[in-house]
């Protein structure tokens, strides 16, 4: 089985390269966000144990959040590999899910990061404005309104909420930053860090993941 994990910052086009590249390449991809759902949903015993935390607004342990994730590499669909997104998220929990997948023969077999810089990064998250009336949305660069400051479709006043805003945008992209390179350094020290343009279309950063795959041989690789 080929483990691949794909690093990026929220805005660098991570979950689209995930979904494009499983396409491609015929193995599932395992979003974190959406296995805490399944899990609490199908009501199995970690996902009730999840349940429990995030119940008291507390964070899922990583013990918990890698039970998860094996369970659903045990699936039959995961036989040949899978594309993990938004896991790990930080050093620690790369460590322990090199931990749980080496007592089970297996390993991160590549990590790829989509780069993009923090100014653009700051540009794509930063452009959302909401109605005031209705809530309808918009965003600078993709889905300007024909008036600025205006709602197209009531003439509503646009306002940005705070979490929207370039300052608070930026603050956030620090310290998710900081971590993402401590993830990057891990697997930097591992060998098993490639990094691709971010900024390029999304044809050409998918292009640049699998050529990566190639170069290093993985058994993905084999897929296309
Ligand atoms: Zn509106």
């Amino acid at each position: 089985m080929t483990v691949v994990v794909l690093l990026g910052v929220p805005g660098a086009g991570k979950g689209t390269q995930a979904r494009v590249l499983a396409e491609r390449l015929g193995v599932p991809h395992v979003a974190t966000g959406d296995l805490f759902r399944a899990a609490v949903r199908d009501g199995s015993p970690v996902g009730l144990e999840a349940r429990r935390y995030m119940e008291r607004g507390q964070l899922v342990p990583d013990v918990i959040t890698i039970r998860m994730l094996l369970d659903r590499l045990a699936q039959d669909d995961a036989a040949d590999g899978v594309i993990l997104d938004g896991f790990p998220r930080n050093r620690a929990q790369a460590e322990t899910l090199d931990e749980a997948l080496a007592a089970r023969g297996s390993r991160v077999d590549l990590a790829v990061s989509i780069e993009v810089p923090p100014e653009e990064l700051v540009r794509r998250l930063s452009g959302r404005w909401v109605c005031q009336d209705s809530g309808h949305v918009y965003n600078e660069t993709t889905n300007p309104p024909r008036e600025p400051g205006r709602c197209d479709l009531d003439g509503s006043v646009l306002v940005q909420r705070d979490d929207d805003k370039a300052e608070t945008i930026r603050a956030r992209l620090d310290l998710q930053l900081a971590s993402l390179r401590d993830v990057m350094a891990y697997y930097r020290a591992t060998g098993g860090l490639r990094q691709v343009d971010g900024v390029a279309s999304i044809d050409d950063v998918t292009a640049a993941i699998l050529a990566a795959l190639a170069d290093d041989t993985v058994g993905l690789a084999d897929r296309w």
